[in-house]
């Protein structure tokens, strides 16, 4: 029952962490879990980053496993200890502008405004994300423990744009602790 850091053979791997194709020769992590449907084992791939973030026990397996010399493992790894740490880290999911103001936020439990900032979550439940509501951005800091979450949200949420990412920035510096 390994995990394994190996390069994709092809590209027609999808990563379970932001559902992008992997490319043919990119490095992926295979996270190896029991086969639901039948005897056996499987294995769910996942770009490197995206494991950090959203897998960081069995990618930190993977890594102390080694032999794979990767560039960026320390960074990696750093991401995953914090994601380990944190346990609500890695279940987030990018960002977006609330399209309506019917949704509570998971934190402070309050509406969130249409248009306001939120952060998508998800659930890790028996080898899926399962859509798990949202928090305000300004409230970061009181549900994850850490502000410092700007990578993840662009990770999960590739279209945000500069002035996005600003102002969600200058949110993130203004939350409160709980
Ligand atoms: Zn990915
Ligand atoms: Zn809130």
């Amino acid at each position: 029952m390994a995990h394994v850091i190996e390069p994709a053979p092809t590209g027609r791997a999808k990563c379970r962490g932001c559902g992008g194709k992997i490319a043919a020769s990119e490095l992926r992590f295979g996270e190896r879990l029991p086969n639901p449907f039948a005897d056996g084992e499987t294995m769910h791939w996942f770009h490197l980053v995206c494991a950090a973030f959203k897998r960081p026990e069995p990618f930190l397996e993977a890594l102390a496993a080694g032999p794979q010399p990767l560039d960026d493992a320390e960074q990696l790894a750093s991401e995953a200890r914090r994601g380990a740490a944190h346990r609500r880290l890695p279940r987030i999911d990018g960002a977006e502008r609330s399209p309506s103001g019917r949704a509570q936020c998971r934190s402070c439990h309050e509406p969130i405004a249409k248009d306001a900032w939120r952060i998508l979550l998800v659930f890790y439940e028996e080898g899926r994300f399962v859509p798990a509501g949202y928090v305000h951005v300004r409230c970061s800091r009181a549900y994850f423990e850490t502000a410092d979450i700007l990578p993840r949200l662009q990770r999960f949420a590739p279209d945000l744009r500069d002035e996005d990412l600003k102002e969600i920035e200058q949110e993130l510096g203004q939350s409160a602790p709980a």
